[in-house]
């Protein structure tokens, strides 16, 4: 009989949806159904048993082609690389889970590593913001049951997080939202007429670049000042027509995206957007979030923060004492200045992502890439070693966009002899104490605990 596992997150995006339903095989070898998904989420499930998938660690020989090894030698060879670096680069863990990432704490502190997650690349300026202005947000429950003017800045949540709308922010019926979207009024600010534009009662199009001077316009206009007739390309009018749906809301959610924080302006205009909620907030109750990309990118900025006291850009290289000063300590500056001997591409794809001037620096030394699938970023690699997916076949502690953390399911086995990031990480750390005759830090944590048992195995 085919088991229904319910209540299954999906690991994709940042909406880290938990309402899933998945079918199984009855020998739990096959996924035969997706319940709930949209059709990126589907995708992920069924392309985890796709025909096809790498298995066994491949390390590139001489003439460039790769070569399977055993999980035992990649361990070895990816500890000896971490030794041997001064200044290795860690980075990625859009796509992995937190008991992963606090085990790869502990390579980082051994190796004198530094510590970058796809924030660098992404949210890294709404950090920045939120580090001077603080961050009034709520969870998208709040949002669900609350919210009556939704204002989307610079996302396009109907393509990058699909069922955010139907789940969270415009039609879902909630508490005080009974009638759904006929109970909201939804604002969308973007250059271009998108998805989201076409579902919002209001579209302000502003001049690409433009939005920290539109939110200069909202901040007067709010107080009660004149406005000129138009503003980053939006006429006075429809500035009016939103500040005034926003002073007659009862509770404002205002959702942003990388067009606010990697266009002209960057930190600033997040930096300005809390304050136009902190304004708001003396005449109704309004909250930000920052739509985040991937289902456990905003995982990270928790637990290294409570590790390390920063979310990004750690550098541990200094012994025991942790910095992080962004443009100095970020992955790109560091490869642009050449300033790592290692890299280590996790649960990402910094071979697509990262400027090509900056792959072509890290190819210049070793470069591992530990992640499930062929990508990029494991076709360029010296070595690529292979995981279990998280929220397929691996189960975890997720943060949601909301900084909500939720703990993910595995609905079937992985490929024979595939383990997870966190073992992985696990036996990296045990043996690069082998390496250096040291013992290895003892701190109880379930994820450490897991390290024991490698260890006695
Ligand atoms: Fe998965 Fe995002 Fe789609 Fe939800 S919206 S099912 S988290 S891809």
């Amino acid at each position: 009989m085919p088991v229904t596992h319910t209540q299954v997150g999906c690991p994709y995006c940042g909406a880290s949806c938990d309402d899933l339903e998945v079918v199984v095989s009855d020998d739990g070898k096959e996924i035969l159904e997706v319940r709930n998904a949209c059709a990126i989420g589907n995708e992920i499930f069924h392309h985890a048993t796709k025909p096809g998938r790498v298995t066994r660690p491949r390390l590139r020989q001489e003439d460039g082609t790769h070569k399977e090894i055993s999980y035992d030698e990649a361990v070895d060879y990816a500890a000896k690389v971490m030794i041997e670096a001064k200044k290795p680069l860690i980075y990625g863990f859009g796509s992995t889970n937190c008991e992963a990432m606090a085990a790869i704490g502990r390579v980082a502190e051994k190796g004198g590593a530094v510590l970058d997650n796809c924030a660098s690349i992404c949210h890294g300026p709404s950090f920045l913001a939120i580090f001077d202005n603080g961050y009034p947000s709520c969870t998208l429950g709040e949002v669900k049951n609350r919210a009556d003017v939704v204002l989307f800045w610079g996302c396009n949540p109907m393509h990058a997080h699909p069922r955010h709308a139907s789940r969270y922010s415009v039609f879902p019926r909630g508490f005080f939202t009974r009638r759904g979207h006929k109970n909201r009024f939804v604002i969308c600010i973007d250059p271009r007429e998108t998805d989201t534009a076409k579902i919002s009662n209001l579209h302000l199009m502003v001049n690409q670049g433009h939005d920290y001077d539109l939110f200069n316009a909202f901040r007067t206009a709010l107080r009660g000042h004149e406005i000129p007739e138009e503003v980053a390309g939006v006429p006075r009018e429809q500035i009016l027509e939103g500040v005034d749906a926003m002073k007659k809301a009862r509770f404002i959610s205002i959702f942003y995206g990388m067009g606010l924080c990697h266009t002209d302006g960057r930190n600033h205009n997040v930096d300005i957007a809390i304050s136009l909620t902190r304004d708001l907030n003396a005449i109704t109750k309004a909250t930000i979030m920052a739509m985040r990309g991937h289902y456990n990118i905003a995982g990270p900025g928790q637990v290294w923060s409570w590790s390390y006291g920063f979310p990004y850009c750690i550098d541990l290289s200094k012994g025991s004492v942790a910095h992080m000063n962004p443009g100095d300590t970020s992955s790109i500056d560091l490869a642009m200045r050449n300033d790592c001997d290692a890299f280590f591409n996790i649960g990402t794809d910094a071979g697509a992502h990262f400027p090509i001037e900056a792959v072509k620096k890290l190819r210049k030394h070793p470069w591992i890439t530990i992640d499930p699938n062929i990508c990029m970023a494991s076709e360029i690699a010296d070595l690529h070693i292979p995981v279990a997916v998280v929220g397929v076949e691996e189960g975890g502690v997720v943060y949601r966009m909301d900084n909500v953390p939720i703990q993910f399911k595995k609905v079937i086995e992985p490929p024979e002899g595939v383990i997870s990031d966190e073992e992985l990480f696990n036996r990296i750390y045990m043996r690069m104490c082998e390496l250096t005759e040291t013992e290895p830090v003892w701190i109880h944590h379930p994820a450490l605990d897991v390290a024991k048992a490698v260890t006695e195995e």
